[in-house]
C-alpha cells in the first residue's frame, strides 16, 4: 500500500527568500508523524504549503494525498479530500460562539444528521466545550481555545489532521491533556501531522519524526531512535 501523503520536493518562498527547500516527506495511513524543529526552520510553511495556502509558487515538486494529485487545488478541495490543519495559535471566531466555530469547521459537509453526530463526538473528546457552546470563543481560556481549533478542524471528518504546534502556550497539565487526546484521535483511526517545538513530548506520541533546519530535512527516522540521538538531546531537548 502507497502512503497515504506523498510529498515530492516543494519548494516555498516569501519575498525572494525560501522558507522551504526541496522538502520530500511520506506519511503512512494510521501514523503519527512528528516535524521538529527551532523557531524560523520553515516548519509551518510545509504545512501551509500542502494545504494549499501558500499563493505564487513555483510549481516544482508534487504532493499526492491517497494517490491524487493535490497541489495547485484550492484549500477548500484539499479539505474536502480529508485533511484537517489547525493553524499555529489557534485563529478560532472569536465573536462566534463556541457552537457556531465548531459549526465552521463543518463547512464542507451536506449531511446534517452527520454533522449533528460530529457535535457528539468533538463534545466527548472536549467536554468543556459543550459547558461552554453558547460562549463566545473569545472568552475561552487559551487550553479551551486550543481545544476548539482541534474540534473544529475535526468537524470536517478528515483522514489526515494536521496540527501546528498544538501545546504552544499551554501550561505543563495542558500541554499533558492535548497530547492525550491527540493520541486519542489517532485511536480511532485519524492519521497525525505534528509540528512541535516541544520535541519531548512529540517524539514520545509519534512513531516517525523528522528534523527540520533551514528549509531542509536534516534527520528522519523512528521517533524512538531520535530520542536517544545525542544531537536531537542536546539541540532539541536541551539535555547535555
Ligand atoms: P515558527 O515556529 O516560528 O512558526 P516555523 O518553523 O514554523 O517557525 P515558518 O513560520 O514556516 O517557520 O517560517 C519560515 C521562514 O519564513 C522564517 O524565516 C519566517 O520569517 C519566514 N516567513 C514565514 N511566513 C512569512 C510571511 N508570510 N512572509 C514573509 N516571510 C515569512
Amino acid at each position: 500500500m502507497g502512503a497515504l501523503l506523498e510529498v515530492k520536493n516543494i519548494e516555498t518562498y516569501y519575498d525572494l527568500i525560501y522558507a522551504v527547500r526541496g522538502v520530500s516527506l511520506s506519511i503512512e495511513e494510521g501514523s503519527i508523524t512528528a516535524i521538529l524543529g527551532n523557531n524560523g526552520a520553515g516548519k509551518s510553511t510545509i504545512l501551509k504549503t500542502i494545504m494549499g495556502l501558500i499563493d505564487d509558487q513555483p510549481d516544482k515538486g508534487s504532493i499526492e494525498f491517497d494517490g491524487r494529485r493535490i497541489d495547485g487545488k484550492d484549500t477548500e478541495a484539499i479539505v474536502r479530500m480529508g485533511i484537517s490543519y489547525v493553524p499555529e495559535g489557534r485563529e478560532v471566531f472569536e465573536e462566534l460562539t463556541v457552537r457556531e466555530n465548531l459549526l465552521m469547521g463543518a463547512y464542507t459537509r451536506k449531511n446534517r444528521k452527520e454533522v449533528a453526530g460530529d457535535f457528539d463526538r468533538v463534545y466527548r473528546y472536549f467536554p468543556v466545550l459543550q459547558q461552554r457552546q453558547n460562549q463566545w470563543a473569545g472568552t475561552l481560556s487559551g487550553g479551551e481555545q486550543q481545544m476548539l481549533a482541534i474540534g473544529r478542524a475535526m468537524m470536517s471528518r478528515p483522514r489526515l489532521l494536521f496540527l501546528d504546534e498544538p501545546s504552544l502556550g499551554l501550561s505543563p497539565i495542558l500541554v499533558q491533556e492535548i497530547f492525550r487526546i491527540i493520541t486519542a484521535i489517532h485511536a480511532e483511526g485519524v492519521t497525525v501531522l505534528l509540528v512541535e517545538q516541544n520535541a519531548r513530548m512529540a517524539l514520545k506520541i509519534s512513531h516517525t519524526a523528522m528534523i527540520l533546519e533551514n528549509g531542509r530535512f536534516v534527520l528522519k527516522g523512528p521517533s524512538a531512535e531520535l530520542m536517544e540521538d545525542e544531537n536531537v538531546k542536546e539541540f532539541y531537548m536541551g539535555v547535555r
